[in-house]
């Protein structure tokens, strides 16, 4: 974990702040009763990279394994009660866009899966059709937040991601946990009838911990940064690498690079 740490301070260029009550902190704490910490990370747009030329399958199986365990993700047997909030896609499905199956991309990238995550959008059309504003973007930092106690279930977000983000909980998701694990007491288990996905791993920001998924994956080809920092590794990236984002074309302004 220290070693994840260092190589995010180092590579990312980020400060850690002491924020003490800084309202990053305290809308945080508010949701997920984490205290503040002096460690906790400070950005204005977090974003994440996802260094194609590097990630392997066994990347993604574990980025996803330490995410849904982290999160007490349940691992529903029915395909219809899928929850999930990092998945493995292919090329194809990911960026249906680009459709031609004989360019350059999509014969580089046939049969290869890549990760997908909520994008944390600039402009999430989740957040706008909200109507308990359960779901927000949060002002400090761009992460797009559930808020559980005021989800009322009525799925209109979910209608409203253009990404597949989200995930409803039609039962009682606490009898399937991770590998039937005890649920991680760090963080809060869900109830049916609640949306939940990807938070950026605010819970890890606020305590200095990087997200799980990119310390899962060793080689470094997660990257996660501050977008509003020059001199930041995503900034570097995305300034000396050719990089994608899925359906950018709708305009939701994605937050998860994909260098290809
Ligand atoms: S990917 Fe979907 S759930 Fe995530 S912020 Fe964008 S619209 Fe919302
Ligand atoms: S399901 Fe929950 S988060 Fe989604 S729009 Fe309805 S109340 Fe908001
Ligand atoms: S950033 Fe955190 S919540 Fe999002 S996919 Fe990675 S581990 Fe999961």
């Amino acid at each position: 974990m220290e070693r994840s740490r260092r190589r995010f301070l180092k590579t990312a260029g980020l400060a850690a702040a002491a924020l003490g009550t800084a309202p990053v902190v305290k809308s945080l704490a508010a949701q997920t009763k984490v205290l503040p910490s002096p460690k906790a990370f400070k950005g204005q747009q977090w974003a994440m990279i996802v260094d194609m030329r590097q990630l392997t399958e066994e990347d993604i199986a574990a980025a996803v394994k330490a995410c849904h365990t982290v999160h007490n993700v349940p691992q529903i047997p029915s395909v219809k009660e899928e929850i999930k909030w990092i998945w493995p896609a292919e090329y194809e499905n990911a960026f249906p866009g680009q459709a031609t199956r004989y360019a350059n991309l999509p014969e580089k990238f046939h049969g290869k899966h890549f990760p997908l995550l909520c994008n944390h959008c600039e402009n999430p059309p989740c957040c706008r059709v909200c109507p308990t504003k359960a779901t927000f973007k949060r002002p400090e930092d761009g992460i797009v937040l559930m808020d559980f106690h005021r989800c009322i279930g009525c799925r209109f977000c979910m209608a409203a991601c253009p990404f597949g983000a989200r995930s409803f909980n039609f039962s009682d998701p606490r009898p399937y946990l991770p590998n039937g694990q005890a649920p991680n007491p760090e963080f809060p288990t869900r109830a049916r009838g609640v949306v939940e996905k990807c938070n950026f791993c605010a819970e890890r920001l606020a305590v200095g911990q990087v997200p799980a998924c990119v310390e899962a994956v060793e080689s470094g080809a997660l990257v996660f940064g501050d977008l509003a920092d020059p001199e930041s590794q995503v900034r570097k990236l995305l300034r000396e690498n050719f990089a994608i984002r899925r359906k950018a074309e709708l305009g939701t302004g994605p937050n998860i690079y994909y260098i290809v």
